[in-house]
């Protein structure tokens, strides 16, 4: 077959399966969200962490999470990470931290923590603020996948947010992988701008193969790290 017949062929196959726009319709108009304080929660998010209760986690290895609760904040304490109980798919996530205000340890042993969508894929925690280490695994990385853009790290101690944008890879039954993305804003920089997430889990994930859904996973790294502020609004 001429190539000319090939493209006007595969021409006529895109048309039947993309539905034609309708001119005439209205846009639907979008629900009303109350955006709340800086920092959110919007009104319409899932709140994970208040810095009340940790009554939306459970442990890694224990049914009762074992961070310490308090001043508005949980902290890692050794004995594992701790999971959502809701599974998520896509979504939007907000995260606020801090590393130890003394610092201790340098390199991957400084403030090292981690941020999992589905139990899987890591947005690295860590202390980079004046600490040298492998690109991709420093702050912001999707860790051994892709460097941050830029370092923004704040000072030992002080809040920082993350807020990322997570689509989740698929798996065709015959086992293909459409990939998802990560884009990742660190306190309110970009850093991972729509970058690609194949279906290989993380190096030290706690869950491993695919799923269509699962947990928020924040990674103890036997280093005392913070956080608060925890809500998510998933995305479907
Ligand atoms: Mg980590």
């Amino acid at each position: 077959m001429k190539l000319a017949a090939l493209a006007f062929l595969s021409w006529a196959a895109a048309l039947a399966v993309v539905p034609a726009a309708d001119p005439g319709a209205k846009p639907q108009e979008p629900p009303v969200v109350d955006p709340g304080p800086v920092g959110g929660p919007p009104s319409d998010a899932i709140v994970l962490f208040d810095g009340k209760d940790l009554s939306q986690w459970r442990g890694e290895r224990s049914a009762e999470p074992r961070w310490q609760l308090g001043d508005g904040c949980m902290e890692t304490r050794p004995g594992g990470g701790i999971f959502t109980k809701q599974e998520f798919t896509n979504c939007q996530l907000h995260v606020e931290w801090a590393s130890p205000s003394v610092v201790k340890g340098d390199g991957q042993g400084r403030g090292n923590s981690g941020v999992y969508l589905q139990g899987r894929y890591e947005i690295q925690v860590l202390d980079c603020y004046n600490n040298k280490t492998y690109p991709n695994g420093q702050c912001g990385a999707f860790y051994l996948h892709n460097a941050p853009l830029v370092n923004v790290c704040r000072k030992p101690g002080e809040w920082q947010s993350y807020d990322i944008i997570f689509h989740a890879p698929r798996q065709t039954p015959e086992g293909k992988v459409t990939p998802g993305s990560f884009t990742v804003l660190h306190n309110g920089v970009l850093i991972q701008d729509h970058i690609p997430v194949g279906g290989e889990p993380t190096t030290a994930a706690p869950l491993q193969g695919m799923a269509e859904k699962g947990p928020l996973y924040l990674q103890d790294h036997g280093n005392p790290v913070r956080f608060r502020n925890v809500w998510i609004r998933p995305l479907e």
